[in-house]
């Protein structure tokens, strides 16, 4: 099945029957009853299994490594996740090491700005797996509360924008033309860009298509002449943005491009976390929010407001994940201009009903309390 097939199986919405799920005892806090008026967090390895492989320089990846989350409180359970794609340094065994430190049994569901403090006493790093836990949390809370996130925080759902759908390059030009194909019904088509082909690949889909793109150079322009050169290229093929236009560490060489490109540069490698943002502010026009890099939706939605406060634009992106940490970054997508939530389209074994792209817009799951997801039985 391809992503369009995928996305319309996925579209037709059919009503999903929830399921506790027992996870094996390989969680930390000793397990008690649900109703105990304590939290308790659980957690498993789920190896996500990628639908397309993932071509890298020297090799191929087919599965991304993930861990799956819940806290159960009062006769409720909260749903969390951390993925760890390679490159940002987390592995199911730093994840599971950092979380069976994790005990919330001391804390009362809502105290969020003191679990997060005690989360970060556990470890400097760990974002994916301080991300699970937040996501968790604001499941639980959400549904305690009876309300989506996007509601108690006043968002107007119908402001969420488009998403992007990522094509990379192919040297097979019948495998191209079907990944290009497959993006059929999306609004915005991001193209990776940085391994060579750039312009190709521009001229490979403009061929088929006018259709609006966004550019990932994914820091692979080293030159800033180049740089310049492709922005302003771009900027006549219908493109929106760049994101990561040079490498993280040449801050001055982005700022320099940032005052003579046509189009917004948008920080992704540069910035992980709030403090982050004030950094990017003199070199990019915006940033690109991710929950697995923020530690969650805590953080997420304060960088958003500080990103917002300091005239720059916000876009949201995750990893391959499941419908759990996609839905979750969606409850936040009605603040920023751009959103490309398509991680868990890259995954054939989501184990979460959640998120919906209709007509190519992010569309939150309107009447699900907390993260807006339902476990697939
Ligand atoms: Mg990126």
């Amino acid at each position: 099945m391809n992503r369009r097939n995928f996305l319309r199986t996925m579209g037709l919405g059919a009503a999903v029957a929830v399921s506790p799920i027992s996870f094996s005892a390989c969680g930390s806090a000793t397990k008690q009853t649900a109703r105990s008026g304590k939290m308790n967090l659980s957690f498993e390895p789920y190896e996500l299994q990628l639908r397309h492989a993932f071509n890298l320089a020297k090799s191929q990846r087919t599965t991304t490594p993930d861990v799956q989350v819940q806290i159960e409180y009062d006769g409720l359970v909260g749903y969390g996740e951390a993925s760890m794609p390679p490159y940002l340094g987390e592995s199911v065994d730093s994840v599971s090491q950092f979380l069976s430190k994790v005990d919330l049994t001391q804390f009362d569901p809502f105290d969020t700005e003191n679990i997060h403090e005690y989360l970060e006493s556990i470890a400097p790093d760990n974002r994916a797996a301080k991300a699970s836990v937040d996501i968790a949390l604001h499941d639980l809370t959400g549904k305690i509360m009876g309300q989506p996130w996007y509601k108690i925080w006043g968002l107007d759902p119908k402001k969420a924008p488009n998403t992007s759908i990522t094509i990379s390059w192919q040297d097979d030009p019948e495998e191209m033309r079907r990944e290009i194909e497959e993006t059929e019904g999306f609004k915005v088509v991001k193209v990776k860009m940085g391994l060579g082909h750039d312009k190709e690949l521009v001229e490979r889909l403009r061929e088929v298509s006018d259709v609006a793109i966004c550019v990932d150079a994914n820091q692979g322009w080293s030159d800033k002449g180049q740089a310049l050169d492709m922005c302003e290229w771009l900027s006549e093929r219908n493109c929106l943005f760049v994101e990561q236009p040079m490498p993280k560490e040449m801050l001055d060489e982005t700022a320099w491009l940032r005052e003579r490109s046509p189009l917004p540069l948008i920080a992704d490698e540069f910035l992980q976390r709030l403090p982050d943002v004030q950094r990017a502010a003199g070199a990019y026009d915006g940033i690109n929010i991710k929950l697995m890099k923020s530690t969650g939706l805590h953080e997420a939605y304060k960088m958003a407001v500080l990103a917002r406060a300091l005239g720059m634009k916000v876009m949201l992106g995750c990893m391959t994940e499941t419908s759990c940490a996609v839905t979750a970054a969606a409850q936040l997508a009605p603040m920023v201009d751009w959103a490309d939530l398509d991680g868990n389209l890259l995954i054939s074994n989501d184990r979460f009903d959640g998120i919906k792209i209709v007509d190519g817009q992010v569309t939150i799951p309107a009447d699900r309390p907390g993260i807006g997801v339902e476990l697939l039985s």
